[in-house]
């Protein structure tokens, strides 16, 4: 018996591994048209101060599949990843983020920013070399017409552990340099803090989860508060993300959060959105404050 169902088992298993490795492969075969295809777009979510104003958006890629519809980078980006293919995607991102950035400062101002997600694929070398990507970052955000601080790159918490020499020293001099680094879903890896401050890192970003769990969860408070203290003490900025209830806000504002991005403003929209949003925003905060 144990054997016929151990059988079973196996078979359903495999029939859904096969599933799961068609379309992967089929989605990495897509992928390679995508960008030809222009295929791809960006969309923007506001980050506003502790006062409403937006101060930084951040940028996040969809993909307008011809036949499946619009897919989410939680689909796509880690088969990316895996095919190196993200190279190229975030290549292509941040093209597309230093256009944006240079509208919405025409719309905004010099102060504004953008903040754009980057992979540890982009970040590994091979040679011993600072890779291209961090070269074409700071020739592309480094020209005089660009202004400092124009850009933000998000890496993830997971990623911080396993850089290499060359790109840790690349990372760090990012700040001379004017581009600003966030350390991105902090709270779910396990990086300690001491490690943290051996890199100048500029913000921390709690992850969704924990502000979400803000209304019901006093684990939750207490670990979001602990973060936004230690991080100030560290000279880091935090900006929660996923702030969706004023509840959740009240609270963060409450325990000195510097930065707020989250449904609760506004859901990530198109470049047009983003630049009269702004506009909104501005006349809004004017009245209110
Ligand atoms: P992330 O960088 O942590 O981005 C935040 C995610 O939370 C975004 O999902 C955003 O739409 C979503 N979000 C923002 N506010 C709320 C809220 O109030 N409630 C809820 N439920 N969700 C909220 P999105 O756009 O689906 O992106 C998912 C992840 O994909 C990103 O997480 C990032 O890790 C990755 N990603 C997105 N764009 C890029 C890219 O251009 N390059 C790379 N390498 N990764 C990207
Ligand atoms: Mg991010
Ligand atoms: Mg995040
Ligand atoms: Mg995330």
């Amino acid at each position: 018996y144990a054997k016929q169902c151990g059988r079973d088992t196996v078979r359903r298993f495999s029939k859904e591994l096969n599933v799961a490795l068609l379309q992967k492969i089929e989605l990495i075969k897509d992928l390679r048209q995508a960008i030809t295809n222009k295929e791809f777009y960006l969309v923007y979510q506001p980050i506003v101060n502790r006062k409403g104003v937006v101060t930084k958006f951040e940028a996040l890629i969809r993909w307008q599949h011809p036949e499946k519809g619009l897919i989410a980078p939680d689909q796509f980006i880690r088969f990316a990843e895996e095919s190196g293919q993200i190279v190229q995607i975030g290549a292509w991102v941040i093209e597309e983020a230093k256009y944006a950035l240079q509208k919405i400062r025409q719309a905004y101002g010099r102060d504004i920013q953008i903040s754009v997600n980057v992979s540890p694929i982009q970040l590994s070398n091979h040679q011993g070399n600072t890779c291209d990507f961090l070269s074409s970052l700071l020739t592309t955000f480094c020209e005089p017409e660009q202004g400092k601080n124009g850009l933000v790159v998000e890496i993830t918490e997971h990623l911080l552990m396993n850089l290499d020499e060359s790109t840790r020293s690349a990372l760090l001099g990012f700040r001379e340099k004017g581009i600003q680094v966030a350390l991105d879903d902090f709270g779910t890896g396990y990086s300690s803090l001491a490690y943290i401050m051996n890199y100048d890192i500029d913000y921390l970003k709690i992850d969704k989860t924990f502000v979400q769990k803000l209304d019901d969860e006093s684990s939750s408070i207490s670990l979001c508060e602990a973060i936004i203290s230690m991080a100030h003490k560290l000279n880091m900025s935090v900006i929660a993300e996923g702030v969706e209830t004023e509840e959740q806000l009240d609270l963060l504002i409450e325990y000195g959060c510097d930065y707020l991005q989250g449904y609760y403003f506004s859901k990530p929209i198109l470049l047009g959105e983003a630049l009269t949003y702004c506009q909104d925003k501005q006349l809004k905060d004017m009245n209110a404050f």
